[in-house]
């Protein structure tokens, strides 16, 4: 009997031992998760641009000029959800049919949707969310036949389609059965994209009116904050929510071999497009900027999709494949830790990949008349 009470009283004194510990890890974790939560809501609180910028093309204080804008829905070319149910006549969509129900093939397809639209030659000029205009991607200029432009935007989109959910594969954002709750597909501005309630555009072609040095733009955490909250800061369903300058990214200096970008190569135009695409929809989903010295990819020695000419990103790895990191510093914020691959779950969340569906529904091309991968000027 005895010998049992003191074994109890001794339990509960380790119990009430390790409860304190816990209660003192707890303490720990939690200051630090304060301070963390500070450095990501003020960050969050403030409607801001983002940008991804040639390493030494500008100086601190034009950066700070930039940076000094803030996004705004008036400013961007408007594309409404339709009022009535979609017509699926008009969708031309290949394999994967749009159905009246808002399904694809009879799977549902609703969720939060990016748009990239390749401007191609015959759209008319569309503004984003700060009044930077693009005009046509000249995929001639990166050593392209104009034929080429569909096998251009394709290779760019499954690139995308790579960054989010291909390479995460194994981590926290890609567990079994699981990936990211967003989609990437190819579309037009003007053109809402059939059965989906919440989606935003990026415009990707010639700049127009946009800053000397910068690749692309967007708005900070303007779809998702890291608590998952959006859209933010007065920001609508089919705003044009980014940028990427294409005349910008073919001018890159500093590249071996020295015409990677202009010599018609697919795979180095098709890197230095598509990690400015993910890297500016990774702001727009609330990432920060990441060292690339010491950041650490799923890949080892892969460059970080969210590193920045305005650290410490050289042009040459954006010729190479980058990836989202799992753990890195954000030289811009005091070397704060970052875990980006966490931030996209927490920002986006994850959902059931529904078998022989969420891998087919990805660069799904809609509103393709001619049938030629993308909605041609007609
Ligand atoms: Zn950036």
């Amino acid at each position: 009997m005895k010998s049992k009470m003191t074994d109890a009283f001794q339990s509960r004194r380790a119990r009430k031992s390790r409860s304190a510990a816990a209660r003192r890890r707890k303490r720990r974790s939690f200051q630090i998760e304060s301070l963390e939560d500070r450095r990501l809501l003020a960050a969050d609180l403030t409607a801001a641009i983002d940008l991804d910028i040639i390493y030494g093309a500008l100086s601190p204080e034009e950066i700070a000029t930039i940076e000094s804008m803030t996004p705004d829905t008036n400013l961007s070319t408007k594309t409404p959800p339709l009022t009535s149910p979609p017509l699926p006549s008009t969708a031309d969509t290949g394999s994967a049919q749009f159905l009246p129900d808002g399904t694809v093939n009879g799977m549902p397809t609703d969720v939060l949707t990016i748009v990239l639209d390749f401007k191609d030659p015959g759209q008319p000029n569309t503004s984003d969310i700060f009044g930077f205009g693009t005009s046509t991607f000249d995929v001639t200029s990166f050593g392209f036949a104009a034929t080429d432009f569909d096998l251009v935007a394709n290779s760019i989109l499954a690139e995308v389609n790579q960054d989010y959910f291909t390479e995460l594969i194994g981590t926290v954002a890609g567990p079994v059965g699981q990936d990211l709750e967003i989609d990437f597909i190819i579309g037009d501005i003007g053109t809402p994209p059939p059965g989906i309630s919440e989606y935003y555009f990026v415009q990707i072609g010639t700049g127009v009116g946009a800053p000397a040095g910068v690749l692309g733009v967007a708005g900070g955490s303007v779809i998702r904050n890291v608590g998952g909250t959006g859209p933010n800061f007065g920001i609508q369903v089919g705003d044009v929510v980014g940028s990427i300058f294409t005349d910008a990214i073919v001018g890159l200096g500093n590249l071996t071999p020295a015409n990677a970008l202009t010599s018609g190569n697919l795979a180095f135009t098709t890197f230095a497009v598509s990690g400015t695409i993910s890297h500016e929809m990774g702001h727009t989903v609330s990432l920060s900027h990441v060292n690339d010295v010491g950041s650490i990819q799923p890949t080892a020695g892969a460059p970080p999709v969210m590193g920045t000419g305005a650290i410490d990103l050289v042009n040459q790895r954006r010729i190479e494949d980058r990836e989202f990191s799992l753990s890195g510093l954000d030289g811009e914020n005091g070397n704060a830790p970052i875990q980006h691959v966490q931030q996209l779950v927490d920002a986006i969340g994850l959902h059931d990949i529904i078998p022989n569906d969420g891998e087919q529904i990805r660069g799904v091309k809609f509103n393709d008349r001619d049938g030629n991968g993308l909605r041609g000027a007609n």
